[in-house]
């Protein structure tokens, strides 16, 4: 997937401002914030959508959940509280087609979203 966004970002070819790395996964914050901390946590292995996952991939989703809990947590939001959204194809509004949790914080949120 070498022409993929998030992949150039990861081989930093694309600059980003990153807030986590290690060998399997990237968080850095969105181009386009939505909220005070608006991160996005990626793993290195391109994965399409939710759709794409298996179950050799359970792992590797937790850590992403985690590890995004944690940047909440590192940043003061983790008792203020923080929101985290995988958004899958069209209807969702998923435009970046390698696999991504939406982190954010720092300001109130409605539900149900829009
Ligand atoms: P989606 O709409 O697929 O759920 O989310 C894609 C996110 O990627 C959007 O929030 C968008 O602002 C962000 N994004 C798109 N291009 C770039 C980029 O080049 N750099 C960064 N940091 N974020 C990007
Ligand atoms: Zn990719």
């Amino acid at each position: 997937m070498s022409d993929c966004l998030f992949c150039r970002i990861i081989r930093k070819e694309i600059p980003a401002s990153i807030v986590y790395e290690d060998d399997r996964l990237l968080a850095f914050n969105d181009i386009n914030p939505q909220a005070p901390l608006h991160a996005l946590v990626i793993p290195k292995r391109h994965i399409d959508s939710l759709n794409a996952l298996t179950a050799e991939d359970d792992g590797l989703v937790g850590e992403m959940i985690r590890r995004a809990a944690a940047i909440a947590r590192d940043k003061g939001f983790g008792d203020r509280g923080f929101r985290s959204v995988f958004n899958t194809n069209a209807e969702a509004g998923q435009t970046v087609f390698h696999i991504h949790l939406h982190l954010l914080a720092g300001r109130g949120f409605t539900w149900p979203p829009g």
